[in-house]
């Protein structure tokens, strides 16, 4: 199968292997895809996925929900909170069948005009159940593209609301909106999330420009003026015959006792393979040249975000055995084993990393 080549295809060849399997992703049915919708807006997937399937039951087609009255309705919605959406779904089945012949339209201009509907919704419907080329942007959506293509308006502005609109248009590839739009849902939900975006397992990584400058954490732009500082970190996998070198941190250091890859903070104006042989050194007594680059991770914390520049590293001497000065114990492990040990975020992405190219 040829690789692909725009971030659409990227992204759509990313979402045919890792969507998760929800009720209303089987059939697309418009009808299960406006409540899935619904339901959506307000609460968590997992709990959608349960009310879905009880709300199916109950409810299993437009004309047997307008028929319901309004007490069963809110029955049947006991739990999801905000109970206007309820009401809502009620008001629209009922004009649906009186006005529609009981079909759900099609166009996102007639979509709109129904109680409970919005532009977000509108889009949803048109693109996923009848695969029309609309696009669709909520606060996921807007995260996304403000990091992709380094947006850097305050969302929620005007000005910036259109922009994002804009762009998700030019970007939906023609044919594919049911797709790529849950693409994008999916991409927010699980991989650029609003904290510690997994750009390591992204499929927009190559072409991600606040990642490439290095502005994640300023896309979108944040509300409020909250002070981040910024560390650069350094840190090699050293294989000597076929086995990687892990050790322990001290009990009482940050992330005490957690298994690591050796490695630190960067000094001022140090280059971080020379961060990585100066830090083997000083922690093990290893002698060390860097082989190759492997990486860059970003994670962030509450005040800080941490870039971790990742690298292969070989022994440039004959002895295997640390001297210890920054960790309670060493390992020399084969690769498939490093699950069975606690690392720190920004380690634990690296070798998730790794696993995924197959890289060692
Ligand atoms: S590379 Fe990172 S920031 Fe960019 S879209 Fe992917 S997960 Fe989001």
């Amino acid at each position: 199968m040829s690789q692909p080549t725009t971030p659409q295809e990227a992204l759509l060849s990313w979402f045919a292997e890792n969507q998760r399997d929800l009720p209303w992703r089987r059939h697309y049915k418009p009808y299960q895809i406006w409540i899935s919708e619904i339901m959506l807006q307000q609460t968590q997937m997992d709990r959608v996925t349960i009310f879905f399937e009880r709300w199916m039951q109950e409810f299993p087609d437009l004309k047997t929900l307008a028929a319901a009255s309004e007490q069963q309705i809110l029955k049947c919605w006991e739990g999801l909170g905000y109970y206007s959406r309820a009401r809502n779904i009620l008001k629209t089945a009922q004009i649906l069948v009186s006005e529609y012949q009981g079909e759900i339209p099609d166009k996102r201009k007639l979509l709109l005009t129904l109680p409970g509907i919005g532009p977000y919704t509108a889009g949803a419907i048109a693109s996923i159940a009848y695969n029309r080329d609309v696009p669709v942007v909520d606060a996921n959506i807007e995260r996304i593209l403000a990091r992709f293509l380094n947006i850097d308006l305050i969302p929620g502005s005007p000005e910036a609301k259109k922009l994002f609109w804009t762009r998700a248009e030019e970007l939906l590839p023609a044919g594919q909106a049911r797709n790529f739009n849950q693409a994008l849902m999916e991409l927010g939900a699980l991989i650029c999330r609003p904290k510690n975006p997994d750009c390591s397992a992204c499929p927009l990584a190559p072409h991600c420009l606040a990642l490439h400058h290095d502005l994640i954490l300023e896309r979108p732009v944040p509300k409020t003026g909250k002070k981040i500082t910024p560390i650069d970190m350094a840190t090699g996998i050293l294989i000597h015959q076929g086995l990687l070198y892990i050790q322990q941190r001290l009990a009482d250091d940050v992330w005490g006792s957690l298994w690591e890859f050796p490695g630190g903070r960067m000094k001022k104006n140090e280059l971080p393979e020379e961060t990585v042989v100066r830090e083997f050194l000083e922690e093990t007594e290893f002698e060390v040249q860097v082989e190759s680059k492997i990486t860059t991770t970003i994670h962030h914390y509450t005040r800080y975000r941490v870039t971790l520049h990742c690298f292969f590293v070989k022994l440039n001497q004959t002895d295997s055995d640390p001297v210890l000065h920054a960790a309670q114990d060493f390992r020399w492990v084969p690769f498939e084993t490093l699950q069975e040990y606690a690392f720190p975020a920004g380690h634990r992405k690296l070798i998730s990393f790794l696993k995924k190219r197959k890289e060692v």
